[in-house]
């Protein structure tokens, strides 16, 4: 591409008066009642580590666990045994642009990784090479490792930028006939840079390899494609933007097209065609089932539908320009309130490059989170020097977000007062880290 992009034109910032008026117009502020509520003065800009609790979730676990484990007791077993792929099939029409049975949630999101990866060589024979880009989520990265050391390949990391993401052109170089995969974040979970899936797929694919995606920052905050983008397999955690609760079992996506060429090294009973015949020798079902291992986290997949409702309910497209919005907003608050006092974006600076969350370096990052956090602001740290801003599209308010940052301005003016202060009078001295 030859056309220079300009930045941005700096506009005024945000009044309350602004952020009311867009409170009093968004189509999905009714959403945010439908969420257990949060302490009195709390604004919880995390949404990208931990979803916030349905309501409908505590009332049904208490119906899941008085009602049909308590009281039906084990009669209740045989509906959990297909829980996996129904769970699957619904998240593939909510969040995935997929097909029913091309879905399930089993295990964590690091052991789906695994089998994927696995899965992906044996469909690659002669192939050994694993990519894996240098920013992406520190168990990606490990798996992948483990992967390519078993099968006496190489891993190979390309390098991505930081703030920006992994660049097309730097994939294309470091792709040959010796990869066979290539295992990507299409959100970075750091700087929030948004990959064009079709592009990396139709890439990967001219190289001959398989790409695994780890939707992890995706699902549930941006609206997917996979089956138009001919994505081949791909895994996500649930408990971030899918609301699914902690260690809810993440998702397993792997293409129609590919399955039955497909097999992965975990072999357990609820993989096999016939799961209840007992039969003596493994043999793989021959649709998606075949990913899975053993028994589902019942508890936890029957809480994660009561998120996948609401996601339904209020719609994928309607979520992201929510979302879009929101992450604008807090920028356009943060050039004249945060980035004075020393805070830099550290990610794309168009809101449509990014997923949900916005990320800005700041030197004294690892402190300010906490402080942030005793002033009612929830929002997370990263390494090294980065903060991590993820409204929650359902539930966060444009005047949550106006309060936030003027609550952030107010702690880092004061914090950055005390250091001054602790200096003066501590002349001579060299304690702590400096600036
Ligand atoms: C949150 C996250 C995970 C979580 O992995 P688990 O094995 O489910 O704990 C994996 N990858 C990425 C990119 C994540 O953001």
């Amino acid at each position: 591409m030859t056309t220079t992009r300009r930045p941005a034109p700096t506009l005024p910032a945000p009044t309350l008066e602004e952020a009311r008026r867009r409170d009093a117009a968004d189509p999905l502020a009714g959403f945010a009642g439908r969420f257990h509520p949060v302490p009195p003065g709390a604004l919880f800009l995390n949404g990208s580590s931990l979803g916030r609790l349905p309501a409908a979730t505590a009332a049904l676990m208490e119906e899941v666990v008085r009602g049909q484990w308590g009281d039906r007791l084990a009669q209740a077993r045989t509906q959990w045994l297909d829980l996996p792929r129904h769970l699957g099939d619904r998240m593939a029409g909510v969040v995935l642009g997929a097909e029913p049975g091309e879905a399930v949630v089993s295990d964590c999101t690091s052991v789906n990784l695994y089998k994927l990866a696995v899965a992906a060589l044996r469909a690659r024979p002669g192939r050994r090479t694993v990519v894996v880009e240098d920013d992406n989520f520190p168990t990606d990265r490990y798996v992948m490792a483990g992967v390519a050391q078993d099968a006496g390949g190489e891993l190979r990391t390309v390098p991505a930028d930081p703030d920006l993401g992994l660049d097309l052109e730097v994939l294309r170089a470091a792709l040959d006939e010796s990869v066979a995969v290539v295992c990507l974040s299409l959100v970075s979970p750091r700087s929030g840079a948004l990959l064009d899936m079709a592009a990396v797929n139709e890439a990967v694919h001219a190289a001959g390899a398989l790409v695994l995606w780890d939707l992890s920052h995706a699902v549930g905050a941006v609206p997917l494609s996979l089956t138009a983008c001919g994505t081949d397999l791909a895994v996500a955690s649930t408990y971030k933007h899918m609301l699914a609760g902690p260690g809810s079992p993440a998702l397993l996506y792997v293409r129609r097209g590919l399955q039955a060429r497909t097999t992965q090294p975990v072999q357990g009973w609820y993989g096999h065609r016939e799961q209840l015949a007992m039969r003596r020798e493994y043999d793989p079902d021959p649709g998606i089932r075949r990913f899975l291992t053993g028994s589902p986290p019942v508890l936890s997949a029957v809480a994660a539908g009561a998120g996948l409702d609401l996601l339904a309910e209020a719609g994928l497209e309607r979520l992201r320009a929510k979302s879009v919005a929101l992450t604008g907003f807090f920028q356009a608050l943060a050039e004249t309130l945060l980035v004075p006092l020393g805070f830099r974006l550290a990610g794309p600076p168009d809101p449509a490059a990014r997923g949900a969350h916005l990320t800005y370096g700041h030197p004294l990052a690892r402190e300010l989170v906490p402080l942030f956090a005793e002033a009612g602001v929830f929002v997370d740290h990263s390494l090294p020097d980065r903060v991590r801003i993820a409204p929650v599209a359902l539930s966060t308010r444009f005047t949550e977000v106006y309060e936030a940052a003027h609550r952030m301005r107010r702690v880092t003016q004061d914090r950055m007062a005390d250091r001054t202060d602790h200096r003066e009078g501590n002349r001579g001295e060299s304690g702590g880290s400096a600036v």
